[in-house]
């Protein structure tokens, strides 16, 4: 049973102790609704986790900003700031967002109708 890694990251962001061991990795906590991010210290985290912690696939709600009902997801530095998460994942995040996305969607278009 080897199909349980996401097989579109590479391995080295596999866990935390892994991301902590590569000098080049950089983390980062970003809420995509109020733009709020930090940058995790890899070093640190992985002091407090167990060896197999990954941050792949998880998210939790943001904390950056008061009242703010977005999702702070975790991203990793490769050249570019590339998402922590398997395909697989996105869509389910993105089929269990999809209701809230649609109301705020169609408030939009309520007040684009009205102009
Ligand atoms: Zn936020």
């Amino acid at each position: 049973m080897g199909a349980k890694s996401p097989g579109n990251l590479p391995s080295w962001v596999q866990t935390v102790h892994a991301m902590a061991a590569e000098p080049a990795c950089h983390v980062r906590a970003i809420c995509w609704t109020c733009d709020g991010h930090k940058d995790i210290d890899l070093q640190a985290l992985a002091a407090k986790v167990d060896e197999n912690y990954s941050l792949i696939d998880r998210r939790s709600p943001c904390r950056f900003t008061d009242g703010c009902e977005g999702w702070v997801r975790f991203m990793y530095l490769f050249g570019v700031y590339r998402h922590l998460e398997s395909y697989e994942r996105r869509e389910i995040w993105a089929a269990r967002d999809a209701g809230r996305n649609t109301d705020q969607r169609a408030i939009g278009q309520t007040r684009s109708t009205a102009c």
